[in-house]
């Protein structure tokens, strides 16, 4: 029997988290009788192997659930995520020479699911359907968008290829997010500005301090070190804040280090390899357990972290940005991947949806743009917040040890800020936000 014809093609750059959510939502929620063809597009040679744990909250697992990742994760004999209070970090005064102290022993509305970003990627790929096709080593370079409806795709190998809607999920150093807002500022000298400030990633102006601790040499060094407790420290102070997360064998050593608290332009290496002495310059005069921590490790690199300043638009004629590509935010809520689930969840299932046809896409991606553009930039400012409460930079909890240490009871009140700070992560909503979509759709009130 020959399979039905294709109601359009979509064409998605960049095959990770986002990417492969929006292939899944579309295999999902499409018609069978009229499908999406979607090819999807990876610069590298395979699909990422490599990558730490990914914290996934109730919004995003509620969602991954509707994919039927449940069952697959039973099929794996991965436990779901909790219902209900779990244990998180512990927030420790750290930058002072006396031995630190617990402000906030972090418990969480919900027990979040973490999982290893290759398994997540390979859960995602299971639930492709046989419209929903891979193309490696294939990095774009640049489209065109012509008029008549059809987006041409330029490759860096020379190769060429066809869509109807073009998705740009290609990470934080978008190509899409390139051509999108180059097309736009030649549309309209008077805002070219504004356009092109949105193309390059910029310095948040945190670097991040990383390393791998063997439990074994740091049981050496001191065995009853906080960070070999079973919860993950958080070892706060003035503009840096520094996280142990410990996974078997070794410790994840996080640091954070705020040199700006606004995003600046940087020319110089993103990653770098630091000498322990070099980073342990940076905590000089923190508590003991932070200093012993950082003679463990002989080499850390450091990241000069980068994000997405908010972009006015993520979505021109038959073009959308998704994840990354549309709103790359620092890392302190652990929510930029559920942001880009979020994203493929109401782009996959308004494109999916029967009222939507070759001739009106950009109606369901406008629709896209109004409910996801202002949400992911809202989670990407709490994601900054938290880090300026993590480290006494908060306009509301600006400690500064030189003029004063801050009070027991100005600690409490910060973690407890801290507390609340997360428990939007905890109510779900995401199914709500597909009826307000479906609604727009329906009623055509962005249109
Ligand atoms: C330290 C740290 C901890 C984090 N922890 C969490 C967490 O706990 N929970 C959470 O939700 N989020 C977390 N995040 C954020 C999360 O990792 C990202 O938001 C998420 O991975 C973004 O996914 P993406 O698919 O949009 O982009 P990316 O993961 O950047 O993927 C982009 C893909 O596009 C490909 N690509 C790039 N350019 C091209 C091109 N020109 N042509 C073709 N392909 C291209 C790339 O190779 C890549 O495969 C964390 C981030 C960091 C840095």
């Amino acid at each position: 029997m020959s399979r039905p014809q294709p109601k359009f093609t979509v064409a998605i750059c960049g095959a990770a988290i986002g990417g492969f959510s929006l292939a899944a939502f579309l295999s999902e929620y499409s018609d069978s009788q009229h499908p999406v063809n979607v090819d999807i597009y990876e610069s590298r040679p395979e699909v990422s192997t490599r990558g730490a744990g990914i914290g996934i909250w109730k919004r995003s697992w509620q969602l991954l659930q509707n994919l039927g990742l449940d069952k697959e994760l039973d099929r794996r004999g991965v436990p779901h995520p909790k219902d209900g209070e779990a244990r998180g970090p512990v927030f420790r005064k750290s930058d002072q020479e006396a031995e630190g102290y617990e402000f906030h022993s972090h418990v969480m509305p919900y027990g979040p699911l973490t999982l290893t970003r290759p398994l997540l990627l390979e859960l995602l790929q299971s639930k492709l359907s046989a419209d929903c096709t891979v193309h490696t080593n294939t990095h774009l370079v640049r489209y065109e968008d012509h008029a008549g409806g059809r987006i041409t795709l330029y490759f860096k190998d020379g190769t060429i290829s066809e869509a109807d809607v073009l998705v740009g999920a290609d990470g934080v150093h978008s190509a899409t997010r390139a051509v999108f807002f180059d097309n736009l500022a030649l549309a309209d000298p008077s805002k070219a500005d504004v356009y092109r400030r949105c193309i390059p990633p910029r310095w948040s102006g945190q670097f991040v301090y990383r390393t791998l601790i063997p439990v074994e040499k740091l049981r050496n060094v001191n065995p009853r070190h906080i960070a070999l407790s079973d919860r993950p420290q958080i070892f706060c102070g003035k503009s840096k804040h520094a996280l142990t997360n410990p996974t078997g064998e070794v410790l994840n050593f996080v640091m954070f280090h705020t040199v700006f608290e606004e995003c600046h332009d940087y020319d110089g290496e993103y990653i770098t390899e630091l000498s322990k002495d070099e980073v342990a310059k940076a905590v000089e005069g923190w508590e003991p357990a932070v200093q012993e921590l950082i003679k463990v490790s002989d080499t850390y690199t450091r990241w000069a972290v980068h994000v997405i300043d908010p972009i006015p638009l993520s979505v021109h004629g038959r073009v959308a940005l998704l994840g990354d590509a549309a709103h790359a935010m620092l890392s302190h809520q652990g929510v930029g991947g559920g942001q880009a689930i979020e994203d493929a969840h109401i782009l996959g299932r308004l494109l999916a949806h029967q009222a939507i046809t070759k001739e009106n896409t950009p109606n369901a991606l406008k629709i896209y743009q109004e409910l996801r553009l202002k949400a992911s930039q809202k989670a990407a400012e709490r994601s900054k917040e938290n880090g300026m409460m993590y480290e006494f930079i908060h306009p509301d909890f600006a400690f500064d040890s030189r003029k004063g240490e801050p009070t027991r009871d100005q600690l409490t009140r910060l973690g407890q800020a801290i507390g609340d700070s997360f428990q939007w992560l905890a109510v779900g909503g995401c199914d709500e936000d597909w009826t307000m979509a479906e609604n727009m759709l329906k009623n055509g009130s962005t249109l």
